[in-house]
């Protein structure tokens, strides 16, 4: 009897589903962590919200929550595997909260909002490029330790704030701005391969890096480039000089960050990341 209950206790504990989420409520533009119990019995598959699936991997799953999402509840679809079993599910509950982001009005070059037939093609082609490597993932990780800064620096602008070109065109920012004056040395915040290094309509001399399991960070607006594509770098690397390239209002480093295609605000995802690492 004795061992019954014990067994009873053992399978009853190792059956157990337990998870931790990073936040019940999340902005618009940020991220959300979910990390699952270790459970050998146990094999998490992905998270679905709506019919977008966001892979689990190593217990975690991170779920970037796009800039122009609306306040709403949101049901979270754990997929799992028990035993080897069929596909079983669970629901997880969060609220995402209008992140309340400041206005900005900038003033910037009037090619760079009223665009030529020439720059409109060339912009819509760098943008088709860049979803391409965005939405493209990497199934290994990179990431071996803490992210840092792409260099130590007053902070401009931050993510997210709702920003009207000219008085017209009205955006807002996808990234983090860094003051930097032309040709201050930017390094790679973390371990990666370069996939992208070139010079574009809007972010000017850009790079891309490519950590791996869908996570990417940009570098734009530089002057100069120390790597090239398909170039692995280690974190705090100098990939290249600040610039002033691109839609700008002055020289500084645009900062950004992506998972799983989705553009998020770059500081509260390594803040999240670094928690772990
Ligand atoms: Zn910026």
């Amino acid at each position: 009897m004795r061992y019954f209950v014990l067994t009873l206790i053992l399978v009853c504990s190792l059956s157990a589903f337990g998870f931790n989420i990073s936040s019940s409520t999340v902005e618009n533009g940020k991220t959300i962590l979910i990390e699952f119990d270790k459970n050998e019995t146990i094999k998490y598959e992905h998270v679905r919200i709506d019919k977008k699936r966001f892979k689990i991997y190593d217990n975690f799953v991170l779920i970037p929550i796009s800039y122009y999402e609306k306040e709403k509840n949101v049901k979270a679809v754990v997929n799992y595997r028990q035993y080897n079993d069929k596909m079983k599910f669970k629901i997880i509950n969060f609220r995402i909260v209008d992140g309340k982001y400041k206005k900005e009005i900038l003033k910037v070059a009037k090619n760079k909002v009223t665009l030529s037939k020439v720059n409109k093609k060339r912009a819509a082609k760098e943008y088709k490029e860049a979803m391409q490597i965005y939405n493209s993932v990497t199934p290994a990780s990179y990431i071996n330790s803490k992210f840092i800064m792409p260099l130590e620096s007053k902070i401009t602008s931050e993510f997210g704030n709702a920003r009207i070109y000219n008085g017209t065109l009205n955006g807002y920012h996808g990234g983090t701005d860094f003051r930097a004056k032309v040709g201050t040395p930017i390094v790679s915040c973390n371990d990666g391969v370069v996939v992208l290094a070139t010079d574009r309509f809007y972010a000017g001399g850009s790079v891309i890096i490519d950590h791996g399991r869908g996570i990417y960070t940009s570098y734009f607006h530089m002057s100069s480039f120390d790597v090239k594509k398909n170039q692995k770098v280690k974190k705090g690397q100098i990939i290249g000089l600040s610039g002033v390239s691109g839609r700008v209002t002055g020289p500084h480093l645009h900062f950004s960050a992506r998972v799983s295609g989705i553009q998020v605000d770059p500081l509260q995802l390594i803040k999240l990341l670094n928690k772990r690492l």
